[in-house]
Formats: C-alpha cells, structure tokens, sequence
C-alpha cells in the first residue's frame, strides 16, 4: 500500500517511485525495503509476475538466499537489479514468430504502478512482482507493455483536448476498470470423472438434467453452503492481497456465481484479474470443488462473460463519463458521448475481435450474451439528448431522475436512476461508466482496454485536430459544432432496443454494421490496415507485434479446436462407445435367457433397445473415424 511505501522508504524515494523515476541509488533502497517488509510476512522467494501471450499469468521463484559469507552465514539479498528486472528464459512462450527458437533471452521490467504483494500457500511464501515482459530485441511479448502503452496514448490525447476546452488542473487521464467476473462451481470428484472437462473445460456431450435454469429460481439466490464456505475464503484471500472484491452472487445458471470487485486503474485491475482468477481455481481446489472459467461449460444453461466496466477519470477527480444534473446544457459531456460513438463506430472490429476466443464463440449471439454485432445503448436520458442533437442540432431538456414511490409506507421512496438498464447491449452506458459486455469469462482484461484506450485516444486526437486554431471567443460554437457532427455521423451505432432479437440482425445489416460470428471471422481485423495504422500511431503496438497476436491468437483457436477434437476421440473411443456396446449386449444376454426360461416371451422391448444402440454404436464408429 502507499502507507507502508511511505512509511519505509525516504521521501525522496518514495517520490521517485511515484513518479516512476528511479535511479539505480534508489531502486537499492527500495528492493531493501520491499526485501525487509515481504521477510516479515514470512516470504523467502521473489518473483516477477508477468502475462506472456498465453495470456495467463508467469513466475519463476528464486529465493532470497546468497553465497554464505566467511562466516558461513547465509544472507537473504535482494538488490535494487532484481527488483527492477529479471531475465527469464523466453524460448518457451509463444512469440508468434517474432524470435527464433534458438533465440532465447527476453526481460522482465516491474511495473512501479501495480502494488507488489506477497502470495502465501502450499509452496510457502513468494513476494511477488508485477512485470512487463518483452524480447531481446525490444518487441513486448505480453499484454501488460501495450496496455501501459495504451494508457499513456489515451491520458496523452485527453489532457490534451481538455487543455483546449479550458482545462487548466488536470495533468492525466486514466481509465477506472471494474470487471464483473462470472464462473461456475463443480464438484471435484465429479469433475474428474470427465475427460472433456478436465481437457477442454467445458462438455462435449451429455445431456441436460431434467431441471436447469427453466424456473429463473438460481439467480440472485440463497448460496448454497459448500459454496458461500468456498467464498468467505476467497474474499479472504482476496483482501489480502488488496483486491477490493465487494459483490457476490448466485448467477442465472445452477452452480454459476458470480463476483467483482471495486474498480481500479487499468492496468491494476488486469493484474488483479489474473490474480483472482487464479485465487478462484486455488481455493476451489481446497474446497474440494473445481472453479470453471470456461464461456460454455454446459449446453443448455447459460455460460460465463466478463463485463468490462470502464470509465475515464482525471487525476483531479472528474469522471468525464458523469454528466451533470442538466446533460443538456453539459457540453464537456456531450463531447466525450461524441468521442465515444465515433472511437467505438470506427473500431467496431477491433472491440469484437478483443472479445473473441474460442470458448466465447458458443456464447456471443446465443440468446444470453450480447450479440457478435457491435452497437452502444446510451439510456433513455442520454439517448434522448442525442436524439434532440441529431434532430435539431441542440438540446434543451432531458429526463430527470426523480423518486419512485413504491406506494407502501413501509418502505421509503426509492432514488431512481434516470436510465433503465439493458443487458442485451454489448456496451451499455451505466450512469457514470460504460459496460462492455462482450467479454468472455476467461478473457484478460487486457485486450479489450487496449483497444477501448486506443480507439478512444484517436478519437480524441482527431477531435483536437478539428477544434485546434479555434479563438477562444470563438470556440463555445466550434464544440457545438463537432458535438453535432460527430454524433449525426455515428449515430447508427446507437440501438436502444433489445439486442437478442433477429430483428436486429436484420436492421444492423441494414445499418451496414458488422456481424462476424466466429473467432477466424474476427481475427484478421486485427491485421486491417486501418488498425495497424492506428496501433502503430499511438505507439501501442509495432506492425511486428500485431502480426506476432494475430498469429498466436489463430494458433492458438486451431490448437483448442484440435484439443478438443482429441478429446472427442477419445472419449467416445474408450468411454462412450464400448459403454454402449456393453449394454447392448447385457440386454441381449438378458433378452435370451427370458426367452429360454420362459417359452414365447416377447421381448420387444429388449430388441428395440439391443436394435437402437447397435445402430448408434455403428454410426458412432463411422463419425469417430470421420472426425479423426
Ligand atoms: P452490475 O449491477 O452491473 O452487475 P456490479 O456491481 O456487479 O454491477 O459491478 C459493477 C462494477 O463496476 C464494479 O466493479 C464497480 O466497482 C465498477 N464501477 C463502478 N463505477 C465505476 C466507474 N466509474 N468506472 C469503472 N468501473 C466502475
Ligand atoms: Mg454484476
């Protein structure tokens, strides 16, 4: 925390960390201090911790342990080097082609934002690092580097704007993100007893039980014991790695919950993600139980998403996502809706193709997330502001929000939103945020704020071209002005309607807005060249690291398809089809020896049965030879 970095560090120091400029002098002093504080909680390893393009979290250990002195004493040392960096070997993740095999060095470099914390268990204690990750030659090679990146270009572009339009204060632009994180909890006995999910996460078969989520009886229901017994340990270790984890709930499908914690800076809550992600897998384990992350674990109920929830705040504390109590007369406002629509209009793709993995492909579209199609919900309130600006060109009055009187006098007046909900949109405005919900459950966090940061900052960048040169007497009119544009431009990304209707298939079609379904539909968006040419503008990405994505990510689509192909043949080789077998000839045998006890029996029954699951067994046979 900041308390005990002020506590043991020098000023100066602690300055210098903040500011995220150390030198080598200082990096000493801090490793001592990090060194003497993780020691007291009992850690004898350190590690940086950093998100190779597997996308899932990397440590290597080493222990505090040095040469024993003449003496014979060993010392636990930690110099300010092994603070800032480490050098791991690379050759083992993926690169996407961007480095040889051969080729094998690649650094680590803490992250001076993102807390350090210590993690505790089996292993014993590790003081642990939060790192960027990149090659020897400098490419980054994980999803921390471009985030940062990302970060910078869209606080760069913002104060910027902000400056023009009056803006005297503030001197950074962050984006808050709070994301939702949906799971299911199994059984782990039961759980091992299935290949399919132990290899590919979710079932490849099987049938659904007689009762699922018909009854709408699970969400937001009591939790069951071994479950909440699973979540007060969590929560446990949750807070003590300072991850704010505040709401928890049973979700709509049996055995689905869900929890989030409170919204952090970018960057931290995509580390503290990963790391409640795999808090939720650990202490699962020790309950006996099996934490599922997968998108679609079980046909027929509904799967898991991530909602994105994000926000862009100065660092003097104005939400630009707020609007004031009179959103039409709020200028500031109406510009950043403006901003928003055209960043997500132009780079509709780019949003779709950061959703897209092969778990959420059986999600996106299916009547329970948001469709494959890209559209922005603003509300009632702020949908109607835009509405008077495309008609009119202005707006002088709104929806304001009021009380609503339950009509009991038991129950006091209730403080209404001014906007209902939709969860049918993939990116719905929320009253001070926006919620990208397009998110798979297993998904970093990463990607999508990268290009959220990205697109936003161009858009931003494009808005200060067109009102830059404006007199000061002069620019109240020009901002009006864009305000109109940019939103007549890009209104038909706005639908308020419900999103899981084929209606709106059908009239997005009409709009001329996309709909790529599948994971290969989307990837090659991210080789486009309008988006290389935005990455590389912003310097989030060079040409070299998106070509390295693009390929990792289809490698790594054709690799789970073909995983769980496998694990299709093998089930149905070993398990499924001598299951049918064996019983078929159970109840023949059965079948005869009636028959010969009792003379003319009919065993219809019987017959129909060995008939049907011959047959089966035989086409079974064919389609296992076919898939293989
Ligand atoms: P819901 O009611 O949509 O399920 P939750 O309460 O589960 O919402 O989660 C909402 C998330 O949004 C939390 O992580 C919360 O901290 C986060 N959040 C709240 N305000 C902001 C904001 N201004 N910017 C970003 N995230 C926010
Ligand atoms: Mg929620």
């Amino acid at each position: 925390t900041d308390a005990e970095m002020k506590a043991r560090l020098p000023k100066k120091v602690y300055n210098e960390v903040k500011a995220c400029k150390l030198d080598k002098g200082s990096a000493d002093i801090v490793a001592q201090a990090v060194r003497d504080w993780a020691i007291e909680k009992g850690a004898t390893h350190f590690t940086h911790v950093f998100e190779p393009l597997t996308m899932l979290t990397a440590e290597k250990h080493d222990s505090f342990v040095s040469l024993p002195d003449e003496d014979g004493k060993v010392m636990m040392d930690f110099t300010g080097k092994e603070l800032c960096e480490s050098e791991p070997d690379g050759s083992s993740f993926p690169s996407g082609g961007i480095r040889d095999t051969s080729r094998a060095r690649s650094y680590t470099s803490w992250d001076m934002t993102s807390p350090i914390y210590v993690k505790e268990d089996a292993i014993g204690t590790i003081l642990c690092i939060p790192a960027a990750f990149c090659s020897y030659t400098g490419e980054a090679l994980d999803a921390k580097t471009p985030l940062l990146r990302s970060m910078d270009a869209v606080s760069e572009q913002g104060v910027r704007l902000l400056r023009l339009l009056g803006n005297t204060t503030s001197t950074k632009l962050t984006a808050g993100v709070g994301p939702e994180q949906e799971y299911f909890i199994v059984d782990r006995d039961k759980y091992l007893q299935r290949d399919d999910l132990v290899f590919t996460g979710r079932t490849l078969f099987g049938a659904p039980a007689p009762k699922g989520q018909e009854l709408d009886d699970q969400y937001f229901g009591v939790i069951p014991e071994r479950v909440g017994s699973f979540m007060k340990e969590l929560n446990e270790e949750l807070w003590r790695f300072g991850i704010t984890a505040k709401t928890q709930h049973n979700e709509v499908a049996p055995g689905q919950h869900e929890v989030a914690p409170i919204f952090s800076v970018t960057n931290v809550a995509a580390d503290s993600n990963l790391l409640l992600m795999d808090t939720l897998k650990k202490v699962a384990t020790r309950h006996g139980l099996v934490c599922l992350l997968h998108e679609k674990p079980f046909a027929g109920v509904n799967g898991s998403g991530k909602h994105n929830n994000w926000s862009l705040s100065t660092d003097d504390g104005i939400n630009l996502f707020k609007p004031s109590k009179k959103p039409e007369t709020d200028t500031r406002f109406q510009l950043v809706v403006g901003c928003v629509m055209k960043a997500v209009k132009k780079h509709a793709l780019l949003l779709r193709t950061a959703a897209s993995n092969p778990g959420n492909d059986h999600r996106l579209g299916a009547n329970e997330a948001p469709p494959a199609i890209i559209s922005i919900f603003l509300g009632d309130q702020i949908g109607g502001v835009v509405d008077q600006i495309i008609e009119k060109g202005y707006a002088d009055s709104s929806i304001p929000a009021g009380m609503l009187d339950l009509g009991v006098k038991e129950c006091p007046a209730v403080d209404k939103d001014p906007t209902d909900r939709n969860r049918t949109s993939p990116f719905a405005f929320t009253g001070n945020k926006f919620e990208f919900r397009m998110l798979g459950s297993s998904a970093s966090v990463a990607s999508p704020n990268v290009v959220l940061n990205t697109a936003v900052a161009e858009a931003l960048a494009q808005f200060y071209k067109e009102l830059e040169g404006t007199a000061p007497e002069d620019m109240e009119t020009a901002v009006h002005e864009l305000i109109k544009r940019a939103i007549r431009k890009h209104k038909k990304v706005i639908f308020n309607g419900n999103g899981y209707t084929d209606e709106w298939i059908k009239e997005a079609e009409e709009r001329g807005l996309y709909n790529l379904v599948s994971t290969p539909d989307a990837l090659p968006q991210f080789i486009a060249d309008k988006n290389i040419e935005l990455f590389t503008k912003h310097s989030v990405f060079t040409k070299e690291e998106i070509y390295s994505r693009y390929e990792i990510l289809l490698e790594n689509y054709v690799k789970t398809i073909n995983i769980e192909s496998k694990t299709l043949q093998e089930m149905l080789t070993k398990d499924f089809i001598p299951a049918v077998n064996g019983y078929a000839a159970e109840v023949a045998v059965n079948a005869n020896e009636k028959k010969a006890l009792i003379e003319g029996l009919a065993t219809t029954a019987e017959e129909s049965i060995v008939k049907e699951l011959t047959e089966a067994s035989n086409t079974l046979s064919a389609k296992v030879a076919e898939l293989k």
